[in-house]
């Protein structure tokens, strides 16, 4: 960090101060027993990388270097359709990445929107947070800041993910001069979607693609961070920006009252604050999943009063049409993985080790 840190009296009484500010959480900070352990919390597709980071986190790793660790090895995955090389692109062909972490400590975070042609936004977002006065660069202006800082241009359109675009669009419109293939493929070819292995016909047709990974992380020393990438929407008009680059939406990370990320609908994590939320929940005492689960009723709620305007929004039963995920990490360490529906995995790692474990679904 090239700035100097605050130290841990002055976090403190910023803590306090901020928790009587008016209009924040009226209650007192809730007390945590902190265990002194490393405990990490993310995504399904964090799994290798907190296998690979948590003996290192064991010997006192840093939480966002943690964090930044166990993002980069999605990042770096060609096979990988949800994050980084070999995501899938926007409607243009063109990849376009979103990221951003967050330090609990200095209460610091540095994000990039749709930039472009670099293999690792993560650390490309950690620079706008140490390197710069900023939180946020986007485009072309991230992209070229990248290289400033030494990030070689990479193409990261990879010949699958080229493949699944076109066949988007082929069979987007009969009304166009474009073909689709007499019958589908049947190459028995399967593609890695957020840890899921799925044929070109799933893609496309039962799943609005998303992907997109977080970590969240809590050192040895107590201290949290946070880390979420993406290449987004798949196929989204050029120029959309999801949830993870904006700080209080795809992540949120406070020293004093927890961590949390989602992945799923980037829209709906927007109009809910949804990390925010989650955090200054868990602020106010309650445990990770409650917090989580609260959040996701007002992403039910606020789904219903959208769809006043896009119907789309909800199914039949007048529940959302879409899913979120989102995990959380109280600063003693304590974990939770919750969605809107299914029976989804999300990574943990802590003393028991790296491991999947079901995500609570709040309508079933
Ligand atoms: N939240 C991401 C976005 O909206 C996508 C995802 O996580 O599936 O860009």
């Amino acid at each position: 960090m090239s700035r100097p840190r605050p130290d841990r009296r002055s976090l403190l009484l910023a803590a306090g101060a901020a928790a009587t500010a008016p209009g924040l959480a009226a209650s007192a900070p809730a007390v945590h027993a902190r265990r002194r352990r490393p405990v990490m919390v993310g995504s399904a597709n964090a799994l290798p990388g907190m296998q690979e980071q948590l003996p290192r986190m064991m010997d006192g790793l840093e939480p966002l270097d943690a964090a930044i660790e166990v993002v980069k090895v999605v990042e770096a995955d060609p096979n990988d359709m949800s994050v980084g090389l070999g995501g899938l692109p926007d409607e243009d062909g063109v990849v376009t990445l979103d990221a951003a972490c967050m330090h609990g400590p200095t209460h610091n975070a540095g994000s990039v929107g749709a930039i472009q042609g670099t293999l690792h936004p993560s650390e490309v977002a950690r620079l706008v947070m140490e390197r710069t006065d900023h939180c946020m660069l986007v485009g072309e202006g991230a992209s070229r800041f990248a290289r400033e800082y030494g990030h070689p241009e990479v193409d990261l359109l990879t010949p699958q993910a080229r493949e699944v675009w076109l066949r988007w669009k082929e069979g987007m419109s009969e009304r166009d001069d474009r073909l689709q293939p007499a019958k589908p493929k049947k190459s028995g070819q399967l593609y890695r979607y957020m840890g899921e292995e799925l044929t070109l016909e799933q893609l496309l047709t039962t799943h609005r693609i998303t992907g997109t990974i977080h970590c969240s992380a809590l050192s040895l020393k107590g201290e949290l961070a946070c880390c979420t990438t993406t290449s987004g929407l798949s196929f989204k008009i050029p120029g959309r920006i999801g949830d993870s680059p904006v700080i209080g939406a795809g992540l949120y990370c406070d020293q004093e009252a927890g961590s949390a990320g989602g992945t799923g609908r980037g829209e709906s994590a927007i109009l809910s604050c949804a990390s925010f939320l989650c955090v200054e929940l868990m602020r106010g005492g309650m445990a990770p999943k409650d917090a989580g689960m609260t959040v996701l009723r007002r992403v039910t709620e606020q789904a219903q009063r959208g769809a006043a305007w896009q119907p789309e929004l909800v199914r039949e039963d007048g529940l959302p049409a879409f899913n979120l995920q989102l995990y959380l990490l109280s600063p003693g360490g304590e974990v939770a993985g919750v969605e809107l529906y299914g029976t989804h995995a999300f990574a943990v790692a802590d003393e028991d080790g790296a491991r999947h474990e079901q995500l609570d679904a709040l309508h079933g």
